[in-house]
């Protein structure tokens, strides 16, 4: 990894460290939910051949947050960002939903990665 790429790449990791802190918890956000579970399936178009299977567990005193970082090291402002499906999902009380999501960053190539996705959340 060239110095450039990664000092763009920590600034970026600052960056959303940053959002994480302010986005609050779950608990206060949405107090209605009992916790949320995000079984994906990563893959990688170029380098690896095979998909890493990845389960995230929210609780309600995680923080509000629902990007999943690429896995690729020159990836740049790159991830997964679940926060529009799964804001949806509570606003509609809905249990389950899958879907897919193609990276979003720079890098060596594009559409170098991709998640399918599954997250069933649970309600009081
Ligand atoms: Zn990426």
């Amino acid at each position: 990894m060239n110095k450039v790429i990664s000092s763009k790449k920590l600034a970026v990791k600052k960056e959303r460290q940053q959002q994480k802190l302010d986005s609050g918890y779950i608990s206060t956000h949405y107090p209605n939910v009992e916790g949320i579970v995000i079984n994906m399936m990563y893959s990688q178009t170029t380098g690896l051949n095979k998909s890493l299977p990845r389960t995230i567990n929210i609780a309600p005193d995680s923080y509000a947050y629902f990007r999943v970082e690429c896995l690729i090291k020159d990836c740049i402002e790159g991830g997964f960002d679940l926060t529009q499906p799964i804001t949806k999902m509570i606003s509609k009380r809905s249990k389950t939903s899958k879907g897919e999501l193609v990276c979003e960053g720079e890098g060596s190539s594009e559409r170098h990665s991709s998640i399918t996705y599954e997250v069933a959340i649970q309600y009081s």
